[in-house]
């Protein structure tokens, strides 16, 4: 029994009622297991994302952040993915060329492996130091001469010139309490588009740990009411995420739904035929050879326990992260394995959830046995 929360955490309006509901859903998604068994047993809790018909914020009324624990073992690292990496870099370059982020103390929010920190700390002549938090964080507490450190714990508030927190907003259940802790500091923040993937109707974006989901419009009177200025947002990463720059400063904090309440309607009108579309796509798949899901992150965890609760239809999940290699898909307890390993296994088809990983996907299929690639837009 999952209590529904009231209001919006945003702004404070009455919540409407769901717009989509998912019961016995596993509430990790990066936190793969040891073994299947285990993996199956995995906590679950209910998904009920609703869309504030005041504000535009997209959030789930059932959240339980007791049931979520972003400890060792919670592994979300990216960067193994060239396309990815590309994007870190862009971004860096973009804050130290463009914003001017040079000479500054940086403090990043979940800085994972801080392996974008240290590309801000280490950008030639940017002369910039770097305190990174994050309880999953596992390494030195201090690298580059001093100039970076981490700290394996919850931000709970820092000084600092430029915060940077990119993935973290949409997994707090209270993001006006994370704002509120930032103090003076030009903030730069990076966070899925909740109406880029309410249009695509890409029923694996929503997920137990995305428990707050911005769009434009909600996430720049996020930070208008927090006592930021916001200078610009604009959608990166071929327009999945939102990426906003903000200043200590006044601005008006109106809130405005935009057209969020009716893109959530249609998705929820919309997700059951998709998602019967996608079980059928995947019983011919498989009738033709075994098929495997390309990523063990969030979005393939998602689709393999919509269309494959069971764990019969999809042979695996292949994701170039090693530290998931060998382990379990939390809830359906599929397999995770390494790109190497689909040739052996004799897996027919691959299907990806993100279509901007295409081609780094496609090129490495050759040496995985030549399986045919299936792209899976909703
Ligand atoms: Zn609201």
């Amino acid at each position: 029994m999952s209590v529904l929360r009231a209001d919006c955490p945003l702004c404070g309006a009455g919540a409407p009622a769901p717009f989509l509901r998912r019961d016995g859903v596993p509430v990790h998604q990066n936190l793969p297991l040891s073994d299947s068994a285990s993996a199956r047993r995995a906590t679950r809790g209910v998904l009920a994302m609703t869309a504030c018909t005041a504000c535009g914020f997209v959030f789930n009324r059932a959240f339980d952040p007791a049931l979520l624990h972003y400890g060792p073992g919670y592994d979300n690292a990216q960067a193994g993915s060239p396309r990815f990496a590309a994007h870190l870099n862009d971004l860096a370059r973009h804050l130290v060329e463009r914003r001017d982020v040079r000479g500054a103390r940086i403090v990043e929010i979940g800085c994972g492996n801080g392996d974008f920190l240290r590309r801000l700390v280490t950008w030639p002549g940017a002369d910039n130091t770097g305190i990174g938090f994050d309880p999953a964080y596992r390494g030195p507490a201090s690298d580059c001469d001093g100039r970076l450190r981490f700290v394996a714990d919850l931000y709970r508030g820092e000084p600092a010139d430029v915060v940077i927190c990119r993935h973290v907003i949409e997994h707090i259940a209270n993001p006006r309490a994370l704002l509120a802790t930032l103090g003076p500091a030009r903030a730069f923040f990076e966070t899925p588009d909740v109406a880029w993937i309410l249009r695509n109707t890409v029923a694996w974006d929503f997920f137990y740990e995305h428990c707050s989901l911005f769009c434009a419009d909600s996430l720049g009177f996020a930070f208008a009411r927090a006592g930021f200025a916001v200078r610009a947002i604009s959608r990166v990463f071929d327009g999945q995420y939102l990426w906003l720059e903000g200043e200590p400063g006044t601005a008006a904090a109106a809130p405005r739904p935009g057209r969020i309440p009716a893109l959530a309607r249609r998705y929820g009108a919309a997700e059951p035929a998709a998602a019967a579309g996608w079980r059928q796509r995947l019983a011919a798949l498989a009738r033709d050879g075994k098929v495997a899901v390309w990523g063990a992150g969030a979005k393939g965890v998602t689709l393999a326990a919509l269309a494959d609760p069971q764990g019969s239809a999809i042979d695996c999940l292949v994701d170039v992260n090693p530290a998931k290699q060998g382990r379990f898909v939390p809830g359906t307890g599929h397999p995770i394995v390494a790109p190497a390993a689909l040739a052996a296994r004799g897996v027919r088809h691959v299907v990806m959830t993100n279509p901007a990983y295409r081609a780094e996907i496609a090129a490495m299929l050759p040496a995985c046995g030549g399986p045919a690639l299936a792209r899976w837009a909703a």
